[in-house]
């Protein structure tokens, strides 16, 4: 019998491993908000791919600790942090363990002259025009990047010569397997942040971030601002996609090598090379993860064979069995 009650009988199902059931039933019992098979791939900006086992919303701190007690007693239990799901391709399937994400609570942003507080499921956009109106300049650039703070930071998100690296002071971490640890205020140079990479693991969950901005003129701002809105809206594609798919590789364009391989505006079933961006793919409305998933083998082999070139994908797979040697090394 472990810390919650649960005998390995009662956690390990008969034929398929984990008894959410049960395990729903008992999160519930030790408060937290908990549910089964929760919409997932609907949350994500490909809006396709299947849900999750459950799903646990983060209302306030305390929270952690309780989903720490979950994840550490049940034995074969996946986890995904998800923010606002614009990295992610989750697989038809769904994805065969926990998901946990925060709630509008750590939407916020709080001001302390130049440095900024911003909670981790704050998205993106918004914090961008709030920090512009006070007039603060720096973070513009943040506009026309879809995802939420914590998911930002884990991804060292960035665009239009600027990065989350370049005004982050610290993020305060929490890991669900080192409760002992609280949260942690852990600093810029701790966090491992390079081009779409930080040392942010799996079990670690980015609660909110502070950064240090520049005094500026707010009309500056936002007239900046406009201009990436407008830049974005002429060169990138609206609808179902998740963003830039490969990461460039070393001092090249995966866009532009895309399209040098003739594959841009090419469809394989649902899923299509977008004839604006070649690096990114648009889903349809009724379409799957799995067209989006064999698009991204068909696009790398391709380039492999006629450049040598291989891409690695920025985009995180989430319950895909077989990856096709997709690594992001860091898939779920
Ligand atoms: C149209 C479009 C344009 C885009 N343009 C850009 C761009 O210019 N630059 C750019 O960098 N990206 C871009 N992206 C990709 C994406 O918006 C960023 O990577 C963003 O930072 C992901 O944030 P998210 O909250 O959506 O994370 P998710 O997609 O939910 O998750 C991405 C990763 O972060 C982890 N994660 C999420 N939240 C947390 C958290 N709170 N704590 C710890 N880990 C977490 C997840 O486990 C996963 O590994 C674009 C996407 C789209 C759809």
């Amino acid at each position: 019998m472990n810390e919650l009650g649960f005998t390995t009988e009662m956690i390990i199902g008969r034929d398929v491993g984990v008894n959410f059931a049960l395990v729903s039933e008992l999160a519930k019992q030790i408060g937290l908000d908990i549910k089964l098979d929760a919409a997932l791939g609907t949350l994500t900006t490909y809006r396709v791919g299947g849900k999750s086992k459950i799903e646990v919303i983060v209302r306030q701190n305390e929270d952690l600790g309780l989903i720490s007690q979950i994840v550490n007693q049940i034995d074969g239990l996946g986890l995904l942090v998800l923010g606002n799901g614009s990295n992610v391709l989750v697989s038809d399937d769904g994805y065969p363990g926990l998901v946990v994400r925060l709630s509008d609570n750590y939407a916020y942003e709080k001001f302390n002259d130049d440095v900024v507080e911003i909670g981790g499921s704050r998205a993106l956009p918004i914090a961008a025009r709030r920090i512009a109106t006070k007039a603060l300049a720096g973070f513009e650039w943040a506009v026309g990047v879809p995802g939420a703070l914590g998911g930002a930071v884990r991804m060292n998100a960035g665009g239009h010569g600027s990065e989350i690296s370049e005004s982050l002071i610290c993020a305060n971490i929490y890991d669900f397997e080192q409760p002992s640890l609280g949260l942690s205020e852990i600093s810029n140079n701790m966090l491992g942040l390079k081009y779409r990479h930080s040392v942010v693991t799996p079990t670690q969950i980015v609660i909110n971030a502070k950064f240090r901005f520049k005094f500026g003129q707010k009309d500056d701002s936002l007239d900046k601002i406009s201009r990436i809105v407008t830049w974005r809206r002429e060169n990138q594609p609206g609808g179902q996609n998740a963003g830039s798919v490969f990461v460039n590789p070393p001092g090249l364009s995966a866009g532009k090598i895309i399209e040098d391989a003739g594959l841009k505006g090419s469809s394989y079933r649902t899923a299509t090379v977008s004839a604006k961006h070649a690096n990114f793919i648009q889903a349809q409305p009724e379409g799957c993860a799995r067209d989006v998933h064999e698009l991204m083998a068909i696009i790398r082999d391709t380039v492999m064979q006629k450049f040598g070139v291989r891409l690695r994908t920025e985009i995180r797979l989430v319950g895909f069995c077989d990856d096709y040697g997709l690594t992001s090394s860091e898939d779920y």
